[in-house]
Protein backbone atom coordinates (compact mmCIF):
# COMPACT_ATOMS: atom_id res chain seq x y z
CA UNK A 1 0.00 0.00 0.00
CA UNK A 2 2.94 2.66 -0.91
CA UNK A 3 1.15 4.49 -3.07
CA UNK A 4 -1.36 5.02 -1.02
CA UNK A 5 0.97 6.84 1.45
CA UNK A 6 2.08 8.90 -1.21
CA UNK A 7 -1.15 9.83 -2.86
CA UNK A 8 -2.79 11.29 0.90
CA UNK A 9 0.67 13.78 1.52
CA UNK A 10 -2.27 16.64 3.02
CA UNK A 11 -3.32 13.97 5.58
CA UNK A 12 -0.14 13.14 6.29
CA UNK A 13 1.27 17.02 6.87
CA UNK A 14 -1.69 17.20 9.92
CA UNK A 15 0.62 14.40 11.35
CA UNK A 16 -1.73 13.83 14.14
CA UNK A 17 -0.49 14.74 17.69
CA UNK A 18 -4.02 15.45 19.26
CA UNK A 19 -7.16 13.71 17.83
CA UNK A 20 -7.83 14.06 14.08
CA UNK A 21 -11.17 15.77 13.34
CA UNK A 22 -12.58 14.70 10.17
CA UNK A 23 -15.45 15.88 7.34
CA UNK A 24 -16.72 13.06 5.40
CA UNK A 25 -18.94 13.67 2.13
CA UNK A 26 -22.08 11.98 0.74
CA UNK A 27 -21.67 7.91 0.59
CA UNK A 28 -19.87 7.83 3.54
CA UNK A 29 -22.64 8.35 6.86
CA UNK A 30 -21.85 5.38 8.07
CA UNK A 31 -18.46 5.93 8.44
CA UNK A 32 -19.13 8.83 9.95
CA UNK A 33 -21.32 7.64 12.47
CA UNK A 34 -18.63 5.05 13.32
CA UNK A 35 -16.21 7.91 13.40
CA UNK A 36 -18.65 9.89 15.66
CA UNK A 37 -19.13 6.35 18.32
CA UNK A 38 -15.15 5.87 18.34
CA UNK A 39 -14.96 9.65 20.18
CA UNK A 40 -13.62 11.33 17.10
CA UNK A 41 -15.19 14.64 15.94
CA UNK A 42 -16.66 14.37 12.70
CA UNK A 43 -18.58 16.53 10.50
CA UNK A 44 -20.94 15.28 8.06
CA UNK A 45 -22.13 17.17 5.24
CA UNK A 46 -24.40 14.88 2.68
CA UNK A 47 -24.86 17.70 -0.28
CA UNK A 48 -23.81 20.81 -0.66
CA UNK A 49 -21.34 22.71 -3.33
CA UNK A 50 -17.44 21.14 -3.63
CA UNK A 51 -15.61 24.54 -2.68
CA UNK A 52 -18.26 25.39 0.36
CA UNK A 53 -17.09 21.54 1.92
CA UNK A 54 -13.63 22.40 1.54
CA UNK A 55 -13.70 25.70 2.51
CA UNK A 56 -15.21 24.09 5.78
CA UNK A 57 -12.76 21.53 6.28
CA UNK A 58 -9.94 24.35 5.58
CA UNK A 59 -11.31 26.42 8.65
CA UNK A 60 -12.23 24.21 10.71
CA UNK A 61 -8.84 22.19 10.12
CA UNK A 62 -10.53 18.51 9.47
CA UNK A 63 -9.45 15.62 7.32
CA UNK A 64 -12.10 15.77 4.39
CA UNK A 65 -12.43 11.53 3.53
CA UNK A 66 -14.60 11.17 0.26
CA UNK A 67 -15.00 8.51 -2.54
CA UNK A 68 -14.83 10.80 -5.27
CA UNK A 69 -11.90 11.26 -6.96
CA UNK A 70 -12.84 14.91 -8.47
CA UNK A 71 -13.24 16.26 -5.22
CA UNK A 72 -10.43 14.56 -4.16
CA UNK A 73 -8.19 16.50 -6.69
CA UNK A 74 -10.47 19.72 -5.56
CA UNK A 75 -9.25 19.16 -2.26
CA UNK A 76 -5.52 18.33 -2.86
CA UNK A 77 -5.29 21.70 -5.36
CA UNK A 78 -7.16 24.19 -2.83
CA UNK A 79 -4.16 22.94 -0.35
CA UNK A 80 -6.43 21.28 2.03
CA UNK A 81 -6.18 18.00 3.74
CA UNK A 82 -8.20 14.83 2.54
CA UNK A 83 -7.91 11.27 2.17
CA UNK A 84 -9.55 9.55 -1.11
CA UNK A 85 -11.33 6.48 0.28
CA UNK A 86 -12.43 3.69 -2.05
CA UNK A 87 -12.69 0.68 0.17
CA UNK A 88 -15.26 -1.48 -0.39
CA UNK A 89 -17.13 -1.36 3.51
CA UNK A 90 -16.76 1.06 6.72
CA UNK A 91 -13.68 -1.31 7.92
CA UNK A 92 -11.84 -0.79 5.17
CA UNK A 93 -12.30 3.12 4.61
CA UNK A 94 -11.44 2.95 8.76
CA UNK A 95 -8.67 1.58 8.15
CA UNK A 96 -7.38 3.06 5.14
CA UNK A 97 -7.98 6.68 6.73
CA UNK A 98 -6.00 5.96 9.68
CA UNK A 99 -3.33 3.94 8.04
CA UNK A 100 -3.00 7.23 5.77
CA UNK A 101 -1.42 9.22 8.74
CA UNK A 102 0.80 5.91 10.30
CA UNK A 103 -1.18 5.39 12.98
CA UNK A 104 -3.41 2.75 14.64
CA UNK A 105 -7.05 3.53 15.51
CA UNK A 106 -7.10 2.46 19.28
CA UNK A 107 -5.30 5.19 20.84
CA UNK A 108 -7.95 7.20 19.77
CA UNK A 109 -11.15 5.69 21.01
CA UNK A 110 -13.34 7.37 23.44
CA UNK A 111 -16.44 5.50 23.40
CA UNK A 112 -19.41 7.54 25.08
CA UNK A 113 -17.43 10.78 24.37
CA UNK A 114 -19.53 11.66 21.24
CA UNK A 115 -23.18 11.41 19.70
CA UNK A 116 -23.27 9.34 16.23
CA UNK A 117 -26.31 10.83 15.53
CA UNK A 118 -25.34 14.51 15.60
CA UNK A 119 -21.74 14.62 16.60
CA UNK A 120 -22.74 16.36 19.94
CA UNK A 121 -21.11 15.59 23.21
CA UNK A 122 -22.22 12.99 25.89
CA UNK A 123 -22.28 13.63 29.22
CA UNK A 124 -23.05 10.71 32.07
CA UNK A 125 -26.54 10.60 33.51
CA UNK A 126 -27.99 9.12 36.22
CA UNK A 127 -30.11 6.02 36.21
CA UNK A 128 -32.85 8.35 38.03
CA UNK A 129 -32.64 10.97 35.23
CA UNK A 130 -33.76 7.86 32.45
CA UNK A 131 -36.49 6.65 34.37
CA UNK A 132 -39.79 7.42 32.29
CA UNK A 133 -37.71 8.02 29.16
CA UNK A 134 -36.51 5.19 27.75
CA UNK A 135 -38.12 1.37 28.00
CA UNK A 136 -38.34 -0.15 32.00
CA UNK A 137 -36.02 -3.07 30.66
CA UNK A 138 -33.13 -1.32 29.42
CA UNK A 139 -33.04 0.91 32.33
CA UNK A 140 -33.19 -2.27 34.60
CA UNK A 141 -30.38 -4.15 32.86
CA UNK A 142 -27.76 -1.48 31.97
CA UNK A 143 -25.77 0.75 34.45
CA UNK A 144 -24.34 3.49 32.40
CA UNK A 145 -26.62 5.98 30.27
CA UNK A 146 -25.42 8.96 28.53
CA UNK A 147 -27.27 11.92 26.98
CA UNK A 148 -26.40 14.03 24.05
CA UNK A 149 -26.11 17.44 25.15
CA UNK A 150 -27.01 18.72 21.81
CA UNK A 151 -29.83 16.90 20.55
CA UNK A 152 -30.78 15.45 24.22
CA UNK A 153 -30.54 11.77 22.45
CA UNK A 154 -29.66 9.18 25.00
CA UNK A 155 -27.19 6.26 24.78
CA UNK A 156 -26.27 3.02 27.02
CA UNK A 157 -23.54 0.40 26.66
CA UNK A 158 -26.17 -2.48 24.43
CA UNK A 159 -25.04 -5.08 21.74
CA UNK A 160 -24.18 -2.66 19.22
CA UNK A 161 -21.35 -1.20 21.36
CA UNK A 162 -19.94 -4.71 21.76
CA UNK A 163 -19.96 -4.72 17.95
CA UNK A 164 -18.39 -1.54 17.12
CA UNK A 165 -15.78 -2.22 19.76
CA UNK A 166 -14.87 -5.80 18.06
CA UNK A 167 -14.76 -3.62 14.95
CA UNK A 168 -12.25 -1.18 16.33
CA UNK A 169 -9.93 -4.36 16.95
CA UNK A 170 -10.82 -5.98 13.53
CA UNK A 171 -9.81 -1.83 11.89
CA UNK A 172 -6.47 -1.82 14.03
CA UNK A 173 -5.25 -5.51 13.17
CA UNK A 174 -5.71 -4.86 9.28
CA UNK A 175 -4.09 -1.37 9.84
CA UNK A 176 -1.35 -3.36 11.88
CA UNK A 177 -1.11 -5.79 8.49
CA UNK A 178 -0.29 -2.98 6.06
CA UNK A 179 2.03 -1.32 8.36
CA UNK A 180 4.15 -4.23 8.75
CA UNK A 181 3.51 -4.72 4.82
CA UNK A 182 4.83 -1.05 4.19
CA UNK A 183 7.55 -1.19 6.28
CA UNK A 184 9.35 -4.59 4.81
CA UNK A 185 8.66 -2.70 1.66
CA UNK A 186 10.39 0.36 2.83
CA UNK A 187 13.46 -2.11 3.64
CA UNK A 188 13.35 -4.23 0.93
CA UNK A 189 13.49 -1.14 -1.44
CA UNK A 190 15.78 0.30 0.75
CA UNK A 191 17.89 -3.05 0.44
CA UNK A 192 18.09 -3.12 -2.96
CA UNK A 193 19.46 0.47 -3.39
CA UNK A 194 22.61 -0.50 -0.91
CA UNK A 195 23.02 -3.02 -3.07
CA UNK A 196 23.10 -1.84 -6.53
CA UNK A 197 25.63 0.50 -5.41
CA UNK A 198 29.05 0.60 -6.59
ZN1 LIG B 1 -26.86 14.19 19.36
Amino acid sequence: MGPLLAKNVGARKSLVKSKPAFLVDAMLGSVARKLRFFGLDTLYIADGPDDEIIGIGIKQNRVILTCDKDMYRRIMKAGAQGILLNGSDDLENIAQTFFSFGMMLGPYIDVSSRCCMCNGLLSEISHAEVKGKIPFNIVNWHTQFFECKKCNKLFWEGSHYLSLRALSKRIDSRIKERLEKNNSYATDSLSQSIVKKP
